[in-house]
């Protein structure tokens, strides 16, 4: 029993304990989504705010679409594409199109607000998780997942050195198979 309430607490901290997954048929496992849920909603809700604050001191009108966006965002790991947004929202917006999600994405890129990955296929996907992190992307399905890792600032400075740039950023994925196609190929 105490160890089953000590894994639903330690279920806080969202990207570990994943070997809870099957414990004990359902009630634990219930607990353990819902304060993991909680505390992801608080995190969301923290970064809403100053994103908000953010698109107001920018003077950047927010409008329903917008909000509606940021939130989606902000709220989902998946690093959708401008299509996925406009599918996951389309309902509740009549003149909602892909061309008008894309253009609002673009406003929160220039505001510093969301990050743009772009592929070679042409399908960006777009991050509102501005923080330092890499991407480990399925080469079967596409799904992109984040893992966190030191900043590769060392690898930033070794450029300035040798090629004189000013360099502003960086960018790092490694690629693979995720787990769940994995678990497929495994059946
Ligand atoms: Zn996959
Ligand atoms: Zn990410």
């Amino acid at each position: 029993m105490h160890s089953a309430a000590a894994r639903a607490k330690s279920g806080l901290s969202p990207l570990t304990n994943r070997t809870t997954r099957t414990y004990n048929g359902g009630s634990q496992e219930e607990i353990r989504q819902k304060s993991e849920s909680l505390a992801v909603n608080a995190v969301v809700e923290a970064r809403l705010e100053q994103a908000l604050d953010k698109l107001k001191r920018n003077g950047i009108r927010m409008t329903p679409q917008r909000f509606a966006i940021l939130s989606y965002l902000q709220g989902t790991k998946s690093h959708p594409t401008a299509d996925d947004i406009y599918r996951a929202l389309e309902n509740r917006f009549s003149s909602m199109s892909v061309a008008t999600v894309y253009n609002n994405l673009k406003v929160f890129i220039d505001a510093g607000l969301v990050r743009e990955l772009t592929y070679g296929d042409q399908c960006s996907h777009f991050d509102a998780d501005m923080s330092t992190h890499y991407h480990a992307r399925c080469e079967r399905c596409g799904k992109i997942e984040d893992f966190s890792y030191p900043p590769l600032f060392h690898i930033e400075s070794a450029a300035e050195n040798e090629t004189g740039f000013a360099v502003t950023s960086h960018r790092l994925e490694v690629y693979g198979t995720c787990r769940s196609c994995r678990a497929i190929s495994q059946h």
